[in-house]
């Protein structure tokens, strides 16, 4: 009996942890295409921004794998998969068998298909070589272009314009994270990001980055050049389905799971980027590409690996940023809403709050905040527990989070919370 596990991430970490806590002694192979050790995609921006060591970004030790029994198989890239046999195919051409496997091999970031995309001076941030490189070149460049307005996108833009860079951010939408929030939102966070010396464009197409032998402009389609010396592109992700292209495995956005996650071949399990799940407000099919997720499906994919069953109650699409101040949340469906989806807001864009609610069929599926976030994480556990909306709609959109107009909820809904953030809020409701 053996354990195999692509992929050394956030899916891939609490998997084997998952494993671990029940089974201590079969046998774990893990397979990474990376070299690095066990780091965080989040902070990667933190380190660009020169905020945090490389050392820092680490979320396990060197020893982990020896405390998790586990067989690192780093810079070993898998090719492919063939289910009937059980078999894994190795880069160098070998092959590798499992009885259980998970596929964890997240996403990767989108290219740009446009000429100039190869020229030296242009990057993605996906991964920690992708930051290196970009570090690497700083003193080089003082004017970069950002190519999508996303979270990615802007974090990058923000991290270099604390690096002292001239920094244009380039959208097609007409607003910035247009694919999880809306307009107002957008705008909110654009104000702030411009108060701060990032010019930002919307409405813009790149068309082909000019250069030769290393970046000179991003040529757009409406006319015009913006000159830089460094692109970051930053168009978002899709999953790294490569491994499970040609094995009959089950896969749209990503690779399709059930409550378990447990893939259409027996045996095979995905968690993280690359899993397609229910999307536990909207109820739809999706991949909801962040990290509480990637580390959640992980663990009950490695429970029931390891012959625990636990069920996945579907993922959140969550988003969370915040610019020199001005956080932004959102949550679920907040954006290209269908017909019978109302929503309620409070807009005060002058004092740079917004709190919007999407409700459908009288439950809450979306939720989008700019400003201040208290009582944010409890009211998404309420959310998450399924409390009706117009019990809370009042309390959601109210300036201050009135603990005490919750407190029934908190204790109608006791399973929402762990013990310890059960007592800390039905502390904060009493005084
Ligand atoms: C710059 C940046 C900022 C982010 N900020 C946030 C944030 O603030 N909050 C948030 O929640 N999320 C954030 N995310 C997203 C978050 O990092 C991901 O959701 C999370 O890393 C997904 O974890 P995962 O384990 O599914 O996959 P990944 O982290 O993508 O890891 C996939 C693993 O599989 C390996 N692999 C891939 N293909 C193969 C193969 N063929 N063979 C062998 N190994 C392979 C990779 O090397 C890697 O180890 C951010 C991402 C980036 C890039």
């Amino acid at each position: 009996m053996a354990y195999v596990i692509i992929g050394n991430s956030a899916a891939a970490v609490s998997a084997v942890e998952a494993i671990r806590s029940v089974d201590r002694d079969t046998p774990i192979s893990l397979y990474c295409d990376e070299q690095a050790p066990i780091y965080s995609r989040c902070m990667l921006s933190y380190y660009l921004a020169g905020h945090v060591e490389k050392d820092d970004l680490r979320f396990r030790d060197d020893g982990w794998y020896e405390r998790m029994a586990v067989e690192p198989h780093l810079g070993s890239a898998v090719t492919g998969l063939d289910a009937d046999r059980k078999k894994l195919r190795l880069a160098d051409g070998s092959e590798a068998s499992y009885d259980k496997l998970l596929v964890a091999t997240g996403a990767k970031a989108r290219s740009l298909g446009r000429p100039g995309e190869e020229l030296p001076g242009v990057f993605r941030l996906r991964n920690l070589p992708d930051a290196e490189g970009i570090v690497a070149r700083l003193g080089e460049a003082n004017r970069v272009a950002v190519l999508g307005g996303g979270l990615v996108g802007l974090k990058a833009a923000y991290a270099l314009r604390e690096r002292g860079m001239e920094v244009s951010v380039l959208v097609r939408s007409d607003h910035l994270m247009s694919q999880v929030a809306d307009a107002r939102a957008g705008d909110l966070i654009r104000e702030r990001l411009e108060e701060k010396g990032i010019e930002v464009r919307t409405g813009v197409d790149a068309k082909a980055i000019a250069g030769d032998g290393g970046v000179k402009a991003v040529e757009l389609s409406e006319g015009g050049a913006v000159e830089c010396g460094m692109v970051v592109v930053g168009k978002g992700v899709d999953s790294n389905l490569d491994v499970v292209k040609e094995s009959g495995i089950e896969a749209h956005w990503g690779i399709v799971t059930d409550e378990h996650m447990q893939t259409s071949a027996p045996e095979v399990y995905a968690a993280g980027d690359v899993a397609e799940t229910r999307d536990l407000l909207t109820g739809e099919r999706t991949v909801n590409a962040i990290w509480p997720n990637a580390s959640e499906q992980g663990r009950v994919a490695g429970f029931n690996m390891a012959g625990r069953e636990r069920t996945y109650p579907g993922s959140l699409a969550m988003n969370s940023v915040d610019f020199y101040g001005r956080s932004l949340m959102a949550v679920g469906k907040v954006r290209k809403l269908d017909q019978g989806a109302e929503e309620v807001v409070d807009y005060q864009p002058e004092r740079g709050r917004y709190r919007k609610l999407v409700i459908r069929d009288g439950r809450l599926i979306g939720l989008l905040i700019v400003g201040s976030m208290q009582g944010v994480g409890t009211a998404l556990a309420l959310i998450k527990a399924g409390v009706p909306v117009a019990e809370i709609q009042e309390v959601l959109l109210a300036e201050d989070f009135d603990y005490a107009k919750i407190l029934h909820l908190v204790k109608q809904y006791p399973e929402a919370f762990g013990r310890r953030e059960f007592l800390l809020t039905v502390k904060s409701a009493v005084g």
